[in-house]
């Protein structure tokens, strides 16, 4: 079977490496908050161009610590897509605050800016752009329309570490940036991990107390806090895995491109984006009216295909409360029955890729 990722595939690649830091770590007896989280920190502001970057335990809690440091919290109202991944609507709600959606663009799948200000009321406080997919949310136009009402802008970069517009890194333009290091991400670790990339002095400080139960240091708390950190171990690796993200990313663009080439024509492929954009293709996402029936041939074929996402989070049984009903986001919902998305995790193969090409054009 054709595997969306093949983790093992790159874990040979990196071996001797992560052994050789991981018996290093365990036999110096310092796992929490030690000198590799600090080098991974350093070094992940450096690669992202913001002044701190803070590990904290996985993608949710990013999201979650950077909203409540923001001072999003009861009553008020978070601006984001219906498109995404749950967690980015859990962090909302676990601070209280009503997330409230603007419907899709049909091309980058990422939410669309011309519909943003019609959603702004009293209440709102923040804009959450996911950058899906890893295609970079159009950040000039949404930065620029939550400074002129006063709005945090807070980066869902789950899926877009390495993303950029015009040379500037996806997690540098609003406030904050959340990471996830899930496995299957373009960087993941071995296990759950997380950060938050900030340039603000004060919101940085604030967020390295909250993950650390509020302390402030030496046992004094001032903030009831999280116990969010970055593990050691995770850290560890992800520094070998940070050396090499570049080619990762440039991989998976090679590979969307060679499929564009291949399925130009047949199916709706997905956009490198406007110029000036870097795509890093966590996802491959085509787009057609028939795609269980595509997915349906690749099975048979020894291929895997997955759908990202089949029901839109308006549409949520768990979010029903919100009062959100079918054909609120057109867009949206659309997308949903037309996307599937491809294998295309570096460690794909030419033959592979050519394979599943094959098989969709034939179907
Ligand atoms: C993966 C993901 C998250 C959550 O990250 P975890 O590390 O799994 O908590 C949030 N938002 C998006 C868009 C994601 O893809």
């Amino acid at each position: 079977m054709i595997q969306m990722v093949n983790l093992k595939k790159q874990f040979e690649e990196i071996k001797e490496e992560v052994l050789s830091v991981s018996i290093e770590i365990i036999e110096s007896g310092q796992y929490i908050l030690g000198k590799y989280v600090k080098e991974f920190e350093e070094k992940t502001a450096a690669y992202l161009g913001t002044n701190y970057a803070l590990g904290v335990a996985n993608g949710t809690d990013a999201l979650h610590l950077a909203l409540r440091a923001a001072g999003v919290g009861k009553g008020d109202e978070v601006i984001t897509t219906p498109f995404t991944f749950f967690a980015t609507v859990e962090a909302v709600i676990y601070e209280g605050a009503t997330p409230v959606f603007v419907d899709i663009d049909p091309v980058s799948f990422n939410i669309n800016p011309e519909l943003i200000e019609e959603k702004i009321t009293p209440r709102t406080k923040a804009i959450i752009p996911v950058h899906i997919f890893g295609c970079p949310a159009d950040m000039p136009k949404i930065t620029a329309i939550a400074n002129k009402h006063g709005l945090k802008v807070i980066e869902d970069c789950a899926q877009s570490f390495g993303a950029s517009i015009n040379g500037k890194k996806t997690g540098g333009f609003g406030d904050a940036g959340c990471f996830s290091f899930y496995p299957s991400k373009n960087l993941g670790a071995y296990g759950d991990g997380g950060l938050i990339s900030v340039n603000g002095e004060a919101l940085a400080a604030e967020i390295r107390m909250l993950r650390n139960h509020g302390q402030k240091g030496g046992y004094v708390h001032g903030a009831i806090g999280f116990n969010s950190r970055l593990d050691e171990l995770q850290a560890g690796i992800l520094n070998i895995k940070l050396k090499r993200i570049e080619e990762y990313n440039s991989k998976r663009r090679k590979r969307a491109a060679l499929y564009n080439e291949l399925l130009g024509g047949t199916v709706k492929c997905p956009s490198f984006g406007p110029e000036g954009y870097y795509h890093v293709f966590h996802q491959y996402t085509i787009r057609h009216p028939e795609r269980d029936r595509l997915r349906e041939r690749l099975k048979e074929a020894g291929a895997s295909s997955m759908v990202y996402y089949p029901v839109p989070l308006h549409l949520q049984p768990a979010l029903a409360f919100l009062g959100y009903k079918e054909g609120d986001f057109p867009e949206a919902e659309r997308a949903a029955k037309e996307v599937l998305s491809l294998p295309i995790c570096p460690e794909l193969s030419e033959e592979d890729l050519r394979l599943i090409a094959d098989v969709i054009r034939s179907a």
